[in-house]
This record gives C-alpha cells, sequence and structure tokens, in this order.
C-alpha cells in the first residue's frame, strides 16, 4: 500500500488542476445518483469473478487523466484481463517493452481495442509485453480472458487503463462515461475505492 500513499500524496500537490470538461460535472452526478440511468450498458469488471480491485485514478483524475473519462485498476503485473463487454477486437499491441513516468514511454504501452454493437469502444491500456490472447478480428464474449495486465507505457505502477469512446457524428470521438456490475450493485466508480466482482459471471441490474 505504500504505492498507494505516494500516489494520494502526489494528488494533493496537483490536485489544483482540475478539468473543465463538462461531461466531469455529468460523471460527478451519475456517481451520485442525481442524474438517473436506468439504460445504459452494464459492463463487468475486466477482472475475474470473486476479486476485488482498487480503482487508484477514476474519471478526469489530476494525475494524469486531466481530460479523460478514464479509470485506473490497481493491478499486479500478470494479473488476467477480461472484457468488460462483447466486441470484436479492432486494434492491439503487444510488442512494447518500456514502461515508466516519462511520456516518451507512451508510445510503449500494449493495449487492446473492443469494438461494440452500439459503434462505442473499450480500451485496455498497460498489458504487458506478449500479454495480448486475443487477436484482431476475435469476437470475444463478455468476461472472456483478452491479455495479462503489466506496467508497459505511461505510468508510474502496474495497473490497468480502461476507456471506453465512441464516434458523434459532425463531432469527434466523445468518452463515454460507463456503470458497472459489482457485489453492491450497479455503480458509477469512483477513485479511492474498492469494488468486488460478484462470485457468479451472471451479470444482474440491481
Ligand atoms: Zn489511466
Amino acid at each position: 500500500m505504500r504505492v498507494v500513499s505516494l500516489i494520494a500524496f502526489l494528488f494533493l500537490i496537483i490536485s489544483c488542476s482540475v478539468s473543465r470538461n463538462p461531461l466531469r460535472e455529468q460523471i460527478k452526478a451519475l456517481q451520485k445518483g442525481a442524474i438517473k440511468d436506468d439504460t445504459s450498458f452494464v459492463y463487468q469488471l475486466p477482472f475475474e469473478p470473486g476479486k476485488k480491485r482498487f480503482v487508484v485514478q477514476g474519471y478526469f483524475g489530476a494525475f494524469s487523466h486531466k481530460e479523460r473519462a478514464a479509470l485506473d485498476f490497481k493491478m499486479k503485473k500478470g494479473t488476467k484481463v477480461l472484457a468488460a463487454r462483447e466486441g470484436v477486437v479492432i486494434r492491439l499491441r503487444e510488442d512494447g517493452d518500456k514502461g515508466g513516468l516519462k511520456k516518451e514511454y507512451r508510445q510503449f504501452g500494449n493495449f487492446v481495442i473492443i469494438q461494440h454493437a452500439d459503434s462505442s469502444r473499450s480500451g485496455y491500456w498497460h498489458l504487458q509485453q506478449n500479454g495480448v490472447v486475443v487477436n484482431v478480428g476475435d469476437t470475444v464474449k463478455q468476461g472472456q480472458w483478452i491479455g495479462i495486465s503489466g506496467n508497459t507505457g505511461y505510468t508510474a505502477f502496474p495497473h490497468l487503463h480502461f476507456i471506453v469512446w465512441k464516434s458523434v457524428p459532425g463531432s469527434q470521438w466523445q468518452q463515454v462515461p460507463t456503470r458497472f456490475q459489482t457485489q453492491k450493485g450497479v455503480r458509477y466508480l469512483r477513485a479511492w475505492k474498492w469494488y468486488k466482482r460478484n462470485n457468479s459471471t451472471e451479470t444482474k441490474t440491481k
């Protein structure tokens, strides 16, 4: 847990720089339940059933998510990463062999991108070298093993960076906040909290 307290300290130092992206306020309202959302897709936590993981950085986190609606799950290297939603693998990289807190390491981050039926895409980043177990063109089910977590790319410690985005006609790609099935129900995840996956694989809505 020493790494976690170090990161907490870093957050305190730089927490004055906050994103002005309007999505940030929208996500806060979703997390609090101030905006009701009964219709969006329910994602599965991207790790094995019965396991719990710590969200070390959440949406628009001041460390490296200033403009990103992304989640960082703390994960030891070598942890199985599972698909949060079914889809088709459209891009991947697994030959990156460097990682650390230098921007020039960003290009070495290994990843898998899965396209979903509604044309949105999910990305899973920082996988270990040769740590992708699916191929481009594969159809993957929700909960299918897709990769092995690592620490490649621009990263302070081993974790999984998860992000969803979609294309909007006449506009750029837009980031999508996602709700997850957790043991305590369906939640928009927050930083600094543990989230546990149910032992069973079925997805309940409440
Ligand atoms: Zn991240």
